[in-house]
């Protein structure tokens, strides 16, 4: 009998299941933010909501609501129903977390590697206040 690849899931799966299954593609930690969301990577990198009915995935970010008030934000990446399969919500995951690492800048001064908000300009931060 000739098998034909199953490219997409007869019934899609719930969001439990997708909850489980994804946790297994983030980057590590993986930490469940409220029912329906995971956030991957530390410094987060991946966001992915799931369900009602599609998966949402996102690409971490922050947002300054004042010098000293950051916010976590998500930037959309990409967005598939419910029943889209495994193997293309994987990529997108690690899509966003690729486009995520190559916004990181190394500072000069301090020699690390710091996500995007806290560079001001070529150095950190952190360099950038111990000049005045
Ligand atoms: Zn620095």
């Amino acid at each position: 009998m000739l098998r034909v690849p199953v490219l997409e899931a007869a019934e899609p799966r719930t969001i439990e299941c997708w909850l489980e299954l994804i946790e297994t593609m983030m980057p590590k930690p993986v930490t469940r933010r409220g029912p329906r969301e995971l956030v991957g990577g530390d410094p987060e990198s991946v966001i992915v909501r799931v369900g009602p009915t599609r998966i949402v995935i996102q690409e971490a970010a922050i947002r300054w609501n004042g010098p000293s008030h950051p916010e976590r934000v998500g930037v959309p990446v990409a967005d598939v129903p419910m029943r889209a399969p495994a193997t293309r919500v994987t990529k997108l995951i690690a899509r966003a977390h690729g486009r995520r690492i190559s916004r990181y800048r190394w500072c000069p001064m301090c020699r690390k590697v710091m996500q995007p908000e806290h560079m001001d300009g070529s150095v950190c931060h952190g360099c950038r206040s111990e000049q005045f």
